[in-house]
């Protein structure tokens, strides 16, 4: 049973190189079965009324201009005052339920927001339209607000975090993280030789980016184990007492391990920053919608932590590129800089003496902004405005629920029964028990190949299976073979023989299959085993 892949140069590149080359395997594989990726974390669904939303505003926005100029095809600027009476007059609330959804947007904005309506309509249709550089450019007015309201809800409801929050919307939780690696350099925050702890095992960009020359990090590893539930064992937290450990990096919930903090680790978070009041944590939320009653690390440790969050992966958008970045008025970051060295402020305030005033007032939020366009091109930095208003409206897509549902979202408890239907069909077909805990995103899961193997076929086949073949070798055949395609765990920092299941992106039937073809390969080495202890 050879194949005809060099596995071990296989396992140099990276976790998603070595899917996409398990995709290329996949498709011809020998069965004949057909093509299954359960690689991506993108999901295979949409949220559909913000976005009919969107091209509404577009089509008013339209018309709207065309009070100012109307040439062939050319317009002139809309006139915000008494916007919202003529969107009134343009929507058919009674045909389109987005039109519907739109007017109870604006509403919910006015009645509990205190936005006045035709700012809030204004921004919307010039942001649609793409009218203007983003203005103010780290984010727009209106929309900080509404973003603001939507991660209290999610994260830290009841809270009254939302007030004291500023934001910057990025190009996906993606650009939240190069750029908050990149800024965290720039200010001297993180320097070569720095310790930074991460929570493993981790989506593989925080373990790749920190190594990098650019950076030159010391990582240390502070694990999750799958006996204790993915939580954080006590002695891995008390790590973090050492003042050599500038920062802290979690996923919560994690990914590839699914599990959202509990109390008790958030209780162990609160106690470090208690006593390392200079840590700084970067939080990674963008899964927090998938488990019930989900709480922020940022609210267990407001003043500490960077939140980044990403509207991927529940509105099905991860092509529109909307994340956003969240810090405290008050945080240890601009404590930090507050506090270097003269020379290095010095040094600082000649970076940023060219886009402000006072370059020492600048807070860490704005700075990430302006680097993030390497500051000479600060005027026209920030996020596209259709971005921006494509994510306040994802946002009040599930805000306007508090207007008659109270805390309930059809739609967020849509893409939660969804998933868990398809890890319940993996589950039942690979014939292991489901994990049904509340903190379980069931986003992805992560199948340790060689218990499975002990379980069902012994311990003598596990160790075979363990010593007789390369790592990812289990990965190749069940591309090759079998057509299906799972993510090693190792590059998240797994011990070896974990694969991660994707449970975002096939049809829901097609999970059953996976777990079946798992079965059918497992088999198929216990043949072979069996065979050449038979000789
Ligand atoms: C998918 C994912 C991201 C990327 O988010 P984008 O907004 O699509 O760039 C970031 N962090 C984690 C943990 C993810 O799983």
């Amino acid at each position: 049973m050879m194949n005809n892949y060099n596995e071990e140069a296989l396992e140099h590149l990276g976790t998603f190189e070595i899917s996409a080359k398990m995709q290329q395997i996949a498709r011809k594989n020998e069965h004949g079965n057909t093509f299954l990726n359960a690689g991506r974390g993108n999901p295979n669904w949409i949220q559909t009324t913000a976005r009919l939303a969107l091209a509404r505003l577009v089509q008013f926005g339209v018309a709207d201009s065309q009070r100012t100029l109307a040439k062939p095809a050319m317009a002139g600027y809309i006139e915000p005052a008494g916007i919202y009476q003529r969107l009134v007059h343009f929507l058919q609330p009674a045909e389109h339920d987005e039109d519907h959804f739109l007017l109870t947007a604006v509403k919910y904005c006015h009645h509990r927001l205190q936005l006045q309506r035709d700012a809030v309509v204004a921004e919307w249709v010039n942001g649609v339209l793409g009218n203007d550089y983003p203005s103010p450019d780290r984010c727009l007015r209106v929309t900080e607000i509404i973003l603001n309201h939507y991660l209290q809800s999610i994260g830290y409801r009841g809270s009254g975090l939302a007030a004291a929050t500023q934001l910057f919307p990025t190009e996906g939780a993606t650009a939240a993280i190069v750029y908050a690696f990149n800024s965290l350099k720039e200010n001297h925050l993180l320097n070569p030789g720095d310790k930074i702890a991460i929570n493993t095992p981790i989506f593989p960009p925080y373990l790749q980016i920190p190594l990098l020359k650019d950076y030159e990090l010391v990582e240390v590893d502070v694990r999750s184990y799958e006996k204790n539930d993915w939580e954080i064992a006590p002695q891995e937290i008390e790590k973090l007492a050492d003042p050599a450990i500038k920062a802290l990096i979690i996923v919560n919930p994690t990914n590839p391990g699914a599990q959202a903090l509990n109390d008790k680790d958030l209780a162990a978070i609160r106690r470090v920053v208690a006593q390392r009041p200079d840590l700084m944590i970067i939080s990674d939320e963008v899964y927090g919608t998938f488990v019930s009653d989900f709480k922020s690390v940022y609210q267990a440790a407001p003043h500490n932590t960077m939140l980044v969050y990403s509207f991927s992966k529940l509105y099905g958008c991860t092509g529109w590129r909307l994340g956003v970045i969240g810090l405290n008025n008050e945080n240890v970051f601009d404590r930090a800089i507050a506090q270097l060295p003269l020379s290095l402020r010095k040094q600082l305030d000649r970076r940023y003496r060219s886009v402000v005033l006072h370059p020492q007032r600048l807070k860490f939020i704005d700075r990430l902004c302006a680097d993030s366009r390497s500051i000479g091109l600060y005027h026209t930095a920030g996020l596209s405005t259709p971005q921006q208003v494509m994510m306040a409206l994802f946002a009040l897509s599930h805000l306007v629920n508090e207007i008659d549902k109270g805390a309930s979202d059809p739609y967020i408890d849509q893409t939660r029964d969804l998933i868990n239907q398809r890890y319940a069909q993996l589950y039942t077909a690979l014939g292991i028990p489901q994990d049904k805990s509340a903190t379980n995103t069931h986003y992805y899961a992560l199948i340790d190949i060689y218990r499975l193997a002990g379980k069902r076929y012994g311990q003598e086949f596990r160790h075979y299976l363990a010593d007789n073949f390369e790592q990812v070798d289990f990965l190749v055949r069940l591309a090759e073979k079998n057509g299906v395609v799972l993510v090693d765990g190792v590059g998240f920092g797994t011990k070896p023989g974990e694969l991660r299941i994707s449970l975002a992106n096939l049809p829901t039937d097609d999970y059953a299959r996976i777990g079946q073809q798992i079965n059918k390969l497992l088999a198929e080495y216990h043949q072979q085993f069996a065979a050449e202890r038979a000789k």
